[in-house]
């Protein structure tokens, strides 16, 4: 009644207040009929309705991913759930990296990203982000178990160094590139799937239970060193010597026993590389035994090669030799992204459209700093549960307002059929 009374100015005010009550209700109740939720594992997915058929194919420190059919784009991707990824310092910044640098990084060995969604229909309610990326068809785990010929090793390596060369453009040095981190398709296509290491990240001890794995850390990495954007060619000479062995290559059981493996196969480093160390690792190194290595033809012997023709025998060599100058212990002494990819073995596929894919999404460089600065940037925020919330929601909702528009990449290879 006295609604009624009020002067009109507070009439309008009123009303409008009651229509925007009305219209909220209205989007939660249209929300809520957008989403559907299942089990899968211990977890709940709870996913626009768009995406059907879920099922697990993987899982990672941040949580689970599955397959399912996007009935818009009529295509299959893979859905990733971080639950609630501001819990700690460490899952927030990795998200919120993983979120703003997939922003700047358009590159076809580079996974991208479809669209991000949470199901919560407010801040306050904020929990848990979807990722929904291209779909692959295996991980390199699952491809290291199988007999490649040379033309697929070499492509799959090159597709790493381009991959790593894009990320290194974009001043992201990984550090922690691994088989589980690299994914491919039937057609030998390759994506690395994340950003790797955060240059401050804490290394493991927050993300218990997982497992962290370091066999393919470099040593600068593994004894704390300085480092420089060759560190991840370390990680890639580990990733095709296991290829070409079928097991890893430096499978150490820590960080101690992972510099164990490297100097019994490598040889105990120079004295030169010795005085790059602090003290205390300095007295540690020096302390191990003594070892004098193997060379590089008897850690990967023909015999680990397709060599049934001279064009083989010479590949073999050739990826012999390319293995021995990525995985030197000095990295003032370790060939760089481009040197492997200007290798004999390697730049039979050079294309400089792949190679020196430089693109950068323009529009968010106006509102970003420059990516090269970014990742520096973003590495040294430190927030509270509360604002990280805020950032990650943030971030989240211009990803829903730019997902409307939708994002595909994917490029067909040049290469047959790889049976996965
Ligand atoms: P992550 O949580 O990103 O470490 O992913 C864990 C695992 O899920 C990976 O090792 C892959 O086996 C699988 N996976 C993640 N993303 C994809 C994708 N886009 N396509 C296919 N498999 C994926």
């Amino acid at each position: 009644r006295r609604d009624l009374n009020a002067p009109t100015s507070q009439r309008t005010f009123l009303d409008a207040q009651k229509a925007a009550i009305e219209e909220f209700a209205m989007n939660k109740n249209k929300r809520e009929r957008e989403f559907y939720s299942l089990d899968v594992g211990d977890s709940t997915f709870t996913v626009l309705k768009r995406y059907q058929n879920l099922r697990p194919i993987g899982s990672g420190a941040q949580g689970i991913v599955c397959s399912a059919y996007d009935q818009i784009l009529e295509r299959n991707v893979a859905i990733k759930k971080l639950s609630r990824p501001f819990q700690n310092q460490t899952h927030a910044k990795r998200a919120f990296r993983e979120l703003v640098l997939m922003k700047c990084v358009n590159h076809k060995n580079i996974i991208g990203l479809l669209n991000v969604f949470t199901p919560q229909k407010s801040f306050e309610e904020f929990q848990d982000v979807y990722l929904v990326m291209e779909l692959m068809d295996a991980n390199l785990c699952q491809v290291i178990q199988m007999e490649l010929d040379h033309e697929r090793l070499s492509y799959l390596l090159y597709q790493m160094l381009c991959g790593i060369k894009h990320l290194h453009s974009a001043g992201i040095i990984h550090r922690d590139l691994k088989p589980s981190n690299i994914v491919v398709k039937s057609d030998c296509t390759l994506k690395i799937l994340d950003f790797g290491l955060a240059r401050t990240a804490a290394t493991g001890l927050l993300m218990t239970p997982y497992v962290v794995t370091r066999y393919y850390r470099a040593p600068e990495v593994i004894l704390g060193m300085g480092y420089q954007a060759n560190v991840d060619v370390w990680s890639v000479g580990c990733i095709v010597a296991e290829m070409i062995r079928g097991s890893v290559l430096f499978p150490g059981t820590d960080h101690i026993d992972q510099w164990n493996k490297v100097i019994e196969q490598l040889g105990t480093p120079s004295q030169d590389f010795l005085m790059k160390l602090n003290q205390s690792v300095r007295t540690y190194v020096e302390n191990r035994p003594r070892y004098a290595g193997y060379s590089f033809e008897k850690l990967f012997p023909d015999a680990l090669f397709p060599a049934d023709s001279d064009h083989n025998k010479l590949k073999a060599s050739q990826a012999r030799d390319l293995l021995s100058k990525m995985l030197v212990i000095d990295a003032s002494k370790r060939i760089s992204v481009d040197e492997a990819l200007q290798h004999p073995y390697i730049n039979v596929w050079y294309d400089p459209a792949e190679v020196e894919a430089v693109r950068f999404i323009q529009v968010f460089l106006f509102s970003q700093p420059p990516p090269k600065t970014l990742d520096k940037q973003l590495d040294e925020r430190e927030h509270t549960v509360e604002e990280w919330k805020e950032l990650i929601y943030k971030e989240v909702s211009e990803w829903e307002e730019r997902a409307k528009n939708g994002v595909i990449r994917g490029q067909p290879s040049p290469l047959g059929e790889l049976s996965l």
